[in-house]
């Protein structure tokens, strides 16, 4: 067994930790505040090969694996999770969908400017109705000539108001339940295609959550992602993936908010002395530092599965996410313990760790779900 990392994924991590604590952390709060989507990032995220981490360079990607992703979106989200996800949801959502599921001319297409970054995606499942329970999904694609026309709204679409393409499942027939679903690709700009309400949020400020609206809008058959009716089973293929890059978010908020909470209890003094140095603070931080640990192992075997092509993908990568995203939720939460009031207040980190975290445990299957997933897997069942 070996769990060093190489001296090139080594490499990788000191370059993206420079370029959050340089590029990104200046900025956190006042983007934050005014919900605003950091679109000046985008080229910047581009030239440094990041929205196409997973992708073979032949598509314009920087042809790394899953190991690599984990380690770019660890150290994004460190900083801030609304980057993380902005990258999340692009890779191993929308142009993964692509890549995984497309012909060669939708690949051609779509994932070689979405891993190059000249192009922003997005990825449709979730709808009002249709949340945990995303096999209810009610948008329908129904046949019109030689094409489709999709009618209804997702929402909770994270880049939904950037994306330049968007991956929607859609109804085709109802009949079939969750094998009537197919998958569709969108371009920003077609008719009946547009962006809704953008969702005002707890956390993740920066990152665009917004409704995708279709009313009447008709595409040709060659927007049809994958084979008819596959669309909902090949998502949840795509999530196995995507819930290792939300794995890699927490871990990378658990960490951030640790290291936040360490550096705080070293200068804070009271009765005389550090905080650092009374036992209730160091029993606060091993135990942090220890889950955080162990959430990372679980997340690096993940990716380590994804990057072999193991079958054993779903357990893990849901294990990993179930995990980690509890974990980093309790360490927000005691390292704003650790901060005492000044961890209520805007001025200190310790209050947005806290806030974006949270939704690690929903996004991409609440931990509900995950507990779900998992038992199936253990159990057998289908
Ligand atoms: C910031 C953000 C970004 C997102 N980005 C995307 C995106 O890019 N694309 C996308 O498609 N979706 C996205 N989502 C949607 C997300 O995946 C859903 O919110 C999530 O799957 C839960 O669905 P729901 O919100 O409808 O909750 P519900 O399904 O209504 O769940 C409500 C509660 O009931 C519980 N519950 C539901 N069913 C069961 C059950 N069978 N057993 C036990 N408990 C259950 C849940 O665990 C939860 O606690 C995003 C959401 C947020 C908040």
């Amino acid at each position: 067994m070996d769990f060093s990392f190489t001296d090139e994924q080594q490499q990788l991590r000191r370059t993206i930790r420079e370029f959050a604590e340089v590029e990104i952390k200046p900025h956190i709060m006042e983007w934050d505040e005014a919900s605003h989507f950091p679109q000046e990032l985008i080229p910047q995220l581009a030239k440094l090969g990041l929205l196409g981490v997973i992708f073979p360079e032949d598509y314009g990607g920087a042809g790394l694996g899953y190991v690599e992703y984990v380690i770019a979106i660890e150290e994004l989200s460190r900083v801030d999770g609304s980057v993380g996800i902005i990258v999340a949801a692009h890779n191993s959502l929308c142009s993964n969908h692509i890549y995984k599921f497309g012909s060669d001319e939708q690949k051609k297409k779509y994932v070689v400017p979405l891993a190059q970054g000249k192009k922003l995606g997005c990825w449709s499942l979730t709808e009002p109705e249709a949340g945990s329970d995303a096999g209810g999904t009610r948008t329908t694609a129904t046949r019109s000539g030689d094409g489709w026309l999709l009618n209804g709204a997702k929402t909770f679409t994270t880049n939904g108001h950037y994306a330049d393409v968007c991956v929607a499942m859609a109804v085709t027939n109802r009949e079939k339940g969750s094998h009537g679903i197919s998958a569709f690709v969108l371009e920003k700009g077609m008719p009946g295609f547009k962006p809704g309400k953008k969702e005002n949020k707890l956390g993740l400020r920066a990152s665009d959550t917004s409704e995708v609206i279709f009313s009447d809008c008709r595409v040709s058959g060659s927007q049809l992602l994958g084979d008819e009716g596959q669309g909902f089973i090949n998502s949840l293929q795509v999530l196995d993936g995507g819930r290792i890059s939300i794995a890699a978010l927490g871990l990378g908020m658990a960490q951030g908010a640790f290291e936040a909470a360490t550096q705080y209890a070293k200068q804070r003094k009271q009765f005389g002395k550090a905080i650092s140095e009374f036992q209730a603070t160091q029993f606060k931080l091993a135990d942090m530092a220890t889950e955080i640990d162990a959430a990372r192992l679980l997340t690096y075997r993940a990716a380590w599965l994804a990057d072999r092509g193991d079958s054993r993908l779903t357990r893990e990568s849901s294990m990993a996410k179930l995990y980690t995203s509890e974990v980093a939720v309790r360490v927000a939460n005691e390292a704003l313990q650790i901060f005492g009031g000044y961890g209520f207040i805007k001025d200190y980190p310790a209050e947005k760790f806290y806030r974006d975290v949270k939704l690690c445990t929903i996004g991409e299957g609440t931990s509900e779900i995950q507990r779900l997933v998992i038992a199936r897997q253990l159990l057998g069942k289908k």
